[in-house]
């Protein structure tokens, strides 16, 4: 069943070039898969380096670091967090060092 439903994913697009699934971690194309959020849930697609390395998109662990109280409550629980930015995996010092400049986009208006 999850077999089909990845092939379903890599079929949405209709072949045309840039249409393949690409990895929301890095960017890259073709993603790998689609996986399960550890912190949240979500799922994301994500490429063979990034699920090796266990990233996640930044955005979406930010969303959830919002949605667990903020960057103060988030240090035991998103301890072992990974993601990708500008070219390099980061790990939580370095997501809650660039949440701010998601924040503005989790605050309900
Ligand atoms: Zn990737």
């Amino acid at each position: 069943m999850i077999g089909k439903f990845l092939d379903w994913l890599k079929n949405l697009g209709d072949g045309d070039e840039g249409s393949e699934l690409a990895c929301s971690v890095c960017g890259e194309a073709p993603a790998a898969g689609a996986f399960s959020s550890r912190f949240g849930p979500v799922s994301f697609a994500a490429c063979g380096a990034c699920r090796n390395e266990g990233a996640e998109s930044l955005f979406m662990i930010c969303g959830c670091i919002h949605r667990a109280g903020g960057p103060k409550t988030a240090k035991e629980r998103f301890a072992g967090a990974r993601s990708f930015h500008e070219g390099a995996y980061i790990g939580l010092e370095k997501i809650l060092a660039l949440y701010p400049e998601f924040a503005d986009e989790f605050e309900d208006v």
